[in-house]
């Protein structure tokens, strides 16, 4: 099952990431700031959350909490699929591989979303 083992490990590494991201952000409450764009902002535009920075915390405290929902939530991306056959891209998938895996032509995601 080297395909289930994939996924788990790309949303260990998703997750991983909000744990850095919650990090991140409470170190710039504390006035402590990086480079490049706010922990803050990346949180906001990834999880929809809105207000303060206390708010967005307890916001994305709660998700943490809710593993069910963090992990529903960061494999919601749904793999595109090709143009001409309606199938999955080949590893690593779209766009950083563009051939078909029904039909193994170069082809374009569709937009049918
Ligand atoms: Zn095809």
């Amino acid at each position: 099952m080297e395909e289930a083992t994939a996924i788990t490990g790309k949303l260990n590494i998703a997750k991983y990431r909000v744990f850095t991201l919650r990090g991140a952000l409470q170190l710039e409450m504390k006035g402590m700031h990086r480079r490049g764009q706010s922990a803050y902002a990346i949180i906001k535009e990834e999880f929809g959350f809105k207000g303060s920075k206390q708010k967005v915390l307890t916001q994305l405290n709660a998700l943490i909490k809710d593993d069910a929902r963090l992990t529903a939530l960061l494999t919601d991306d749904e793999e595109p699929l090709s143009n001409c056959c309606t199938a999955p891209f080949g590893y690593p998938g779209w766009p950083d591989n563009d051939i078909c895996s029904a039909c193994g032509e170069h082809a374009d995601a569709s937009e049918d979303d």
